[in-house]
């Protein structure tokens, strides 16, 4: 297959969504560009040939493709372009000590990232620019190097407009701000933003705590990041939802799943409380201490792939967090394809077994 053909593919994906394009379909034409991928990061990038040494074998499908540990970035310079070629780079957070992990982006790549995040949460936020209120902090975005939190956020930013950030510096609310926002936004349609544990803590408890509430009863919350030190406080997601829903009004929300590694491929958590994987991406289980594919139905490793990267070989990743495939094509939602839940991180003495590092990216 040839460059042409992949963005053709591409392009048939974005018209396509997740309504009209059934897991067969979806995966005969990602597998297409998979093993264009394949090709093309063997040819450019010398870690990913060394480490796969597989140019010559058929993949027939998912389960035959090569497959990076996520800390390999974290280890390597891994990146399939001339560094004159690379315009920015992305750095994960990384726990205190750990090297964190460093994503390089082309104009293409990059550019493929925002469009395909434009398409993917438009899909269940819809077109319209809302009134967006930020659970962070402004100073999250004056970093040299930008972190995957502040990429985060600029990425979501696009879906919105009047940005307000909700946090001071210190974390604390900036009542004020939330407060000017509310009045001129009061029962209309808003957006918010943020990282999952920081939504609970920095902002839901902290209105809990204040006895503030505000009133956005039509407003939707988007966050992300892990569920690992909520889960630690026993908080689910349904205690998440329900307090959210008493102390701002809303009632729509959207956790999403992704890796710093695979910026723009997100897997949205839909009406029904599933996360879906979108056109351009899709995922697959492994047995954490074979490898081998679960079937659906069965915990295992979640492997991610995604059409999106040319400019490093993270088309096709092994992360180190656990989950299950619920099923194909049959969410109630309506969408098609593949649809998951995640189920925490790999525990770290079983870690030990396939990695000698056990840092995050998401927590
Ligand atoms: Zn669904």
């Amino acid at each position: 297959m040839s460059e042409s053909s992949y963005q053709q593919y591409l392009g048939t994906l974005f018209e396509a969504g997740t309504n009209t394009i059934d897991q067969s379909q979806k995966s005969a034409i990602l597998l297409e560009c998979f093993r264009f991928l394949h090709q093309h990061h063997y040819a450019n990038c010398e870690e990913y040939q060394r480490i796969t040494s597989l140019s010559q074998v058929k993949f027939d499908r998912y389960e035959d493709l090569p497959f990076l540990a996520v800390r390999l970035f974290k280890l390597y310079e891994l990146k399939s372009v001339p560094q004159t070629e690379v315009f920015k780079t992305l750095s994960s957070s990384g726990t205190t000590g750990q090297t964190p992990a460093r994503i390089f982006l082309d104009k293409q790549t990059s550019a493929r990232q925002s469009k395909v995040l434009v398409n993917i949460m438009q899909s269940f936020i819809g077109k319209q620019r809302l009134p967006m209120l930020i659970i962070d902090s402004p100073a999250v975005l004056k970093n040299h190097t930008l972190s995957a939190r502040g990429a985060g956020i600029q990425g979501m930013a696009f879906f919105g407009r009047d940005h307000t950030y909700a946090l001071n510096e210190d974390m604390s609310l900036n009542v004020d701000a939330i407060t000017q926002f509310s009045e001129k936004h009061q029962g209309k349609p808003v957006l918010l933003f943020g990282f999952t544990f920081m939504v609970w803590l920095h902002f839901i408890k902290a209105l809990q705590q204040r006895n503030l509430q505000l009133p956005f009863t039509d407003g939707v919350l988007i966050h992300s990041g892990g569920w690992k030190k909520l889960t630690e406080q026993q908080v689910s997601n349904q205690v998440f939802k329900e307090t959210l829903k008493e102390v701002t009004g809303i009632a729509k929300v959207h956790n999403f799943y992704g890796m710093a590694e695979q910026v723009g491929s997100v897997f949205v958590e839909c009406e029904k409380g599933h996360l879906h994987a979108p056109p351009f991406a899709d995922i697959l289980i492994r047995n954490p201490y074979t490898l081998e594919p679960q079937s659906n139905g069965e915990s295992g490793l979640i492997q991610v792939l995604s059409m999106i990267p040319t400019s490093y070989p993270g088309y096709s990743l092994l992360t180190e967090d656990m989950g299950t495939v619920l099923g194909e094509d049959n969410c109630d939602c309506g969408r098609l394809g593949r649809f998951f839940r995640v189920e925490g991180r790999l525990p770290k003495t079983e870690m030990r077994g396939c990695s000698d590092t056990a840092g995050s990216t998401h927590e």
